[in-house]
């Protein structure tokens, strides 16, 4: 008999440019499947991974690039049961940015677990170093970096969020899903260099001040 694949509804923000539509069209079959919004003007991509418990998607809903003009409408976040938070590390202002999108997932949807992504760090010249990002300690949001361009840790995201969902610490990938292939390469010494620094940065005690992480 068929069982019904769990699928959850995540709610994809951050500042225009950052590379959200970019991340989430990697993944082949959900870039094949995706469905339009009309009426909100929204692309909802079902990407499914295959997990040592079964099937899992994630109902990845992207805008058609509203939140260029602002904050985005109600019906972008209702429903929604995990997030992804991006900012583009060659950008301070999209990091700078962070807690208002923070604060307008949190008004909705309450406490799901969020991801907050480092976009681009296949670009050399980081703005936002990768000790700097201390917003997700904060408020306990999990912190990954990411080149989307390179498929880096495209899925970190997915597995941190999906183990959450479960509520099984044990849950693993047990097959890659299709990417489209890089278009860009990462330094994996430079990789192997920001992994340490987030190591550090993690060890190291919180700065008081608010604006003391930019
Ligand atoms: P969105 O507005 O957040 O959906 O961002 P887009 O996906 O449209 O990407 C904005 C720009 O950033 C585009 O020119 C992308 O090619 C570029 N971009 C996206 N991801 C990466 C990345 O990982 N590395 C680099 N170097 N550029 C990227
Ligand atoms: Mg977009």
């Amino acid at each position: 008999m068929a069982t019904e694949i769990p699928t959850f509804k995540l709610v994809l923000v951050g500042d225009g440019g950052t590379g959200k539509t970019t991340f989430v069209k990697r993944h082949m079959t959900g870039e094949f499947e995706k469905k339009y919004i009309a009426t909100l003007g929204v692309e909802v991509h079902p990407l499914e991974f295959h997990t040592n418990f079964g099937k899992i998607v994630f109902s990845v809903w992207d805008t058609a690039g509203q939140e260029k003009f602002g904050g985005l409408r109600d019906g972008y976040y209702i429903g929604g049961q995990c997030g992804i938070i991006m900012f583009d590390v060659t950008a301070r202002i999209t990091y700078k940015n962070v807690p208002n999108w923070h604060r307008d997932l949190e008004r909705v949807c309450e406490s799901i677990p969020i991801v907050l992504c480092g976009n681009k760090v296949d670009v050399r010249e980081r703005k936002v170093k990768t000790g700097a990002v201390t917003f997700h300690r904060k408020k306990n949001l999990q912190y990954f970096e990411l080149s989307a361009k390179s498929n880096y840790n495209f899925e970190k995201p997915f597995l941190w969020l999906a183990r959450k969902l479960v509520g099984n610490p044990s849950l693993e990938f047990v097959a890659a899903p299709a990417l489209a292939p890089p278009e860009v390469s990462v330094d994996a010494n430079l990789m192997e260099q920001y992994n340490k620094e987030l190591e550090a940065a993690a060890a190291a005690p919180l700065p008081d001040e608010d604006d003391a992480d930019l």
